[in-house]
């Protein structure tokens, strides 16, 4: 049964119903904003950003406040409405969609004012004589936002509060999947006395984000698959506007042979079960040295054999968010079957619930020839490969066609940092699942197919901004230098000889 279906309608317009994938009833309908109606958002932002761009950083700041207070009252509200849209574990729903929100958003109304203050300094060289330059953040204007439906708060709020610090308006289009909780996220932001059209929501499949891109924003910021995200960066690139680009993964976990046994299985546990599986950093590989592949296994099956599955209250594993991925993870684990891996914990479809459930699955003897090891599956399966040492542990890490994060286990702090730098990965956590995105002062993102810029903290809040230089001349007269001569010529040829020519004075002069 289909979550998201279209449903007869009149006119034009297309309405589509959703399904819980918890109770696989409905919870509501929506109708397609069309592209002149994106369209017309978009001017509708363009008007209120006009303003906005006018309101001090302290101004801003106190919206983004009252932001989080909406969302600290509200919160039951938000992690009912989640749940019910995703069917994600109730303690997941919480972390990941009202606190992990709440800290991004309050991170930009402390912080936003300094990464984006008005900078002035002598520049470098010998134009550090004659003129001074100053860096002004300008908002770019509207962002048009995109948004995955694996955290459906969380992925909207941390790039909306970024946008809207550094004076932008913002036109966010949903996930299909998941289009209610984004409602509720700009209700909550009006009631904060965010004003009307800052934020807006349009709502709809691929098609309504497709018209976003022509609407005439002026940023993409885009989290979701490679093969939509490379639709999303040509549309770009032909209306000339930058983006970043938030794409999937497949992470690998390496584990030395010194680590620390029962943190590391540990570590599996979360990095491959957390939010269902459907985590863009979560653990999808795991890399294991033969000499402790044995006992790390059975840790594993002792951790994650009594993890719960239920359809309501505090259980560990929730629902698969969308069936649409639940044939992702069943192909990924037939294939697996096929090919020759050991199925230790779960790995059949939980038909004890009645929603779209699958079970935390261990699942060893696998290698790079299986869909597993190599394509994103998205779902709550711990991989685990055995290999001879941690070169190869590195190298096999590394033979995939996605960068985003991956994590290293091992007692000695220094082997694991040398490690994670070899690493071809956006970041690199130490003894942790990838935390990188709840690190504001980490920049994120990925590399190889896993993205295209990174976000947060300052580099990511800067992405909002045009950096506008001003150069002063601070000299009092006239430049000159016309008419050119023969002398003035071999002026200039002195100069290049003199400071350039000199190994002590060119070090001084840039
Ligand atoms: P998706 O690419 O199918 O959809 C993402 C969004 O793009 C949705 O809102 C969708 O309606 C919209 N869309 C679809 N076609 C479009 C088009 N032609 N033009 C514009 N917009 C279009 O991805 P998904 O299945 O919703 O999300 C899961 C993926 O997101 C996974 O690959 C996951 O790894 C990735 N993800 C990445 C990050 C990250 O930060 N790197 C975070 C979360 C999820």
């Amino acid at each position: 049964m289909a979550l998201f279906a279209e449903i007869p309608s009149e006119g034009d317009a297309r309405r589509y119903d959703i399904k819980s994938p918890v109770t696989l009833e409905s919870i509501g309908q929506f109708q397609s904003a069309t592209a002149d109606e994106v369209r017309a958002a978009v001017e509708r932002g363009r008007k209120a950003q006009r303003q906005w761009a006018t309101r001090s950083f302290d101004e801003r700041a106190q919206v983004l406040w009252s932001i989080v207070d909406g969302m600290v009252e509200r919160q039951d509200e938000i992690v009912d409405l989640v749940v019910k849209e995703t069917g994600k574990a109730l303690n997941e729903a919480i972390s990941m969609e009202v606190l992990a929100p709440c800290m991004q958003i309050s991170h930009y109304a402390k912080h936003g004012k300094n990464y984006l203050a008005t900078k002035t300094r002598r520049p470098s060289g010998v134009m550090r004589f004659a003129k001074k330059v100053t860096l002004h953040y300008q908002p770019l204007g509207v962002v048009g936002l995109i948004t995955p439906w694996n955290g459906p708060v969380a992925l909207a709020a941390n790039p909306l509060a970024q946008a809207l610090m550094a004076g932008n308006a913002v036109v966010h289009k949903p996930s299909e999947v998941t289009p209610f909780s984004a409602v509720l996220l700009q209700e909550i932001c009006e009631k904060a006395g965010l004003p009307k059209d800052l934020y807006q929501v349009v709502q709809g499949d691929g098609e309504t984000g497709a018209a976003l891109l022509d609407a005439g924003v002026d940023k993409i910021s885009f989290t979701g698959s490679v093969a939509t995200g490379r639709k999303v960066g040509e549309a770009c690139g032909r209306n000339l506007i930058p983006c970043t680009l938030e794409l999937g993964g497949k992470d690998a976990m390496i584990v030395c042979a010194d680590a620390d046994l029962e943190r590391a299985a540990d570590g599996a546990v979360r990095g491959s079960f957390f939010n269902t599986g459907h985590y863009c950093c979560g653990t999808e590989r795991v890399y294991v040295p033969e000499s402790i592949y044995e006992p790390f296994v059975d840790k594993v099956v002792e951790m994650a054999k009594p993890l719960t599955q239920a359809a309501s209250g505090a259980s560990d594993v929730g629902a698969v968010f969308w069936d649409k991925q639940m044939d992702i993870i069943e192909d990924h684990m037939k294939d697996a079957r096929e090919k020759g891996a050991q199925v230790l914990v779960g790995g059949e479809r939980n038909r004890s619930l009645s929603g779209y459930y699958f079970p935390p699955t261990v699942v060893t003897d696998v290698d790079h020839t299986m869909d597993l090891m190599r394509r994103e599956t998205f779902g709550p399966i711990v991989a685990i490969q055995k290999v001879r040492n941690e070169d190869e542990a590195l190298e096999l890490a590394n033979d995939s066609d996605y960068g985003l994060s991956g994590n290293v286990w091992t007692q000695d702090l220094e082997k694991g940092a040398r490690i994670g730098a070899k690493m071809v990965t956006g970041s690199v956590s130490v003894n942790d699942i990838a935390v990188t995105y709840g690190v504001a002062e980490a920049p994120f993102g990925g590399v190889k197919e896993s993205g295209v810029g990174q976000v947060n903290g300052e580099v990511g809040i800067r992405g909002y901004c045009h950096v506008h230089p001003v150069i002063v001349d601070t000299t009092k007269k006239a430049q000159g230098g016309y008419p050119y001569t023969e002398e003035s010529a071999e002026g200039l040829r002195k100069m290049v000889r003199t400071v350039f020519g000199n190994k002590v004075l060119r070090r001084l002069f840039v």
